[in-house]
């Protein structure tokens, strides 16, 4: 996979998650943990657009679980 011509530029690195980018191919790696996945431009963007469709939804289900536990009195 990392041939010798390749190498990698770290663009972000969290505790849980590092993503790198190959200088010579432009492909993008991300690993989490044990596992690493290596796409292309567009298939990054891709899970990056689910990633952050998800946070968004997971967020406003949290928000309304709240508010639903602080207002079920009221409501139910
Ligand atoms: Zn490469």
């Amino acid at each position: 996979m990392a041939n010798a011509g390749c190498s990698h530029q770290t663009l972000a690195s969290t505790r849980v998650a590092t993503v790198q980018r190959c200088v010579d191919c432009g492909s993008l790696s991300v690993h989490v943990g044990p596992l690493s996945f290596r796409l292309d431009a567009a298939a990054y963007e891709g899970l990056v657009a689910a990633l952050n469709e998800a946070r968004v939804v997971l967020h406003r289900e949290q928000a309304l679980e709240q508010g639903h536990f602080s207002s079920t009195r009221g409501q139910a």
